[in-house]
């Protein structure tokens, strides 16, 4: 279930019609859609994720592994 409302003071970017946008949030994503023209467009809500830092930990791994291997036997 999505509830549509009106953007008060919105202006469809490509009609310019003021409060003719509706925006609602499904899946994940702000959608917009513009009652005049049929305009729609989306963006995720979701947070950008912070930046990887473990590549160089990640290819390491490997060497780690065989020295495991070998204390090992
Ligand atoms: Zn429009």
């Amino acid at each position: 279930m999505s509830i549509k409302r009106f953007i008060a003071g919105a202006i469809c970017p490509k009609c310019s019609a003021m409060d003719r946008l509706k925006a609602w949030q499904e899946d994940g994503y702000q959608h917009r859609e513009c009652v005049e023209c049929g305009f729609t467009d989306s963006m995720s809500l979701e947070m950008p994720e912070e930046l990887p830092t473990r590549v160089n930990q990640t290819e390491a791994d490997p060497k780690d592994a065989i020295q495991v291997v070998k204390i090992l036997q």
